[in-house]
């Protein structure tokens, strides 16, 4: 049941996501997803499916990157002020991502084993994030993000701005002491992909930061898949995928951490790329399979 601020945003998702991905984002298995759920939290036909392989949950069929760069531009805020009854927009953002900074300095800033000279943040917004942390550590910092509204703000903050999705950019020879993907990659269209870009734009001795809101501990708290699914995410991960997409894109894992609100971050050392465990990542999926899904569904 789509509430009325929604229904008044007029969105018709059902007509619109009409792309199939041509196979598993991660282990890139084609023909093993399952569905698990039909609607999303916001009431949307929109299908959430789990990749029988390694677990991998995603929206199947999903928008395409020309759709979502209209929602983003258009349905998202409105969208989600609906959801939660009140104005969320790049003020209220900007309030949220100071606290959301504070606390990733915490984490991060002790983990780092020299002082980063250069940031980029990708999905950087308005440069909130970045801000902080280039104070810290008299850094200079990069924010790149498709908004031109929220990247506006950055720029007159003094950063460098570069306006575009990560899947199109070309960094050509340059890089990065310390990389930041925060809250952001739930939203990407190809996990992989960038994952492995932005292993390329690494210092040979630099440090990522990567967050996923965890499925897992999101289903704990809310009890049901529907409440957590929504159009905005293609991708749902775990702590297990995460991990497999992290050693199949050349990663190590040095710390992580699991905040209040279900984001699990890890920050990311550069290493040589390696096969997951699959079948161990097969036995995860087979039992949240077992546990989600109606068997009535066949
Ligand atoms: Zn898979």
């Amino acid at each position: 049941m789509i509430n009325e601020k929604i229904a008044a945003l007029g969105y018709d998702y059902g007509t619109l996501a009409t792309h199939w991905p041509a196979g598993c984002n991660l282990c890139g298995e084609s023909g093993l997803a399952m569905e698990v759920a039909e609607r999303d939290r916001y009431g949307y036909p929109a299908t959430f499916v789990m990749c029988r392989r390694c677990g991998l949950g995603y929206l199947c069929p999903q928008l395409s990157a020309h759709e979502y760069a209209h929602f983003y531009s258009e349905v998202y805020r409105p969208l989600v002020s609906a959801y939660h009854g009140r104005r969320i927009d790049a003020e209220t953002i900007q309030i949220e991502q100071r606290g959301y900074a504070a606390g990733l300095a915490a984490f991060l800033l002790p983990l780092l084993p020299s002082p980063p000279r250069t940031i980029l943040d990708v999905g950087g917004s308005t440069g909130v994030v970045a801000r902080v942390l280039a104070q810290r550590l008299d850094a200079r910092a990069t924010v790149l993000d498709p908004s031109p509204d929220e990247l506006a703000v950055a720029w007159a903050a003094g950063m460098e701005t570069v306006a575009g999705l990560v899947e199109d950019f070309d960094p050509g020879e340059r890089r990065w002491d310390l990389v930041l993907l925060c809250q952001t990659i739930d939203h990407l269209l190809d996990v992989r992909g960038t994952l492995a870009a932005l292993r390329q734009m690494m210092t040979d001795d630099g440090r990522a930061f990567v967050d996923i809101v965890d499925l897992d501990v999101l289903l704990r708290r809310t009890g049901s898949i529907e409440r957590v699914v929504k159009i905005d995410h293609p991708y749902y991960l775990t702590g297990p995928t995460a991990a497999a997409l992290f050693a199949l894109t050349g990663f190590t894992i040095v710390a992580q951490r699991l905040t209040d609100d279900g984001h699990r971050g890890f920050v990311l050392a550069p290493g040589s790329c390696t096969e997951p465990d699959w079948p161990a990542l097969e036995l995860t999926a087979a039992r949240f399979l077992q546990q989600h899904v109606d068997p009535r569904r066949g």
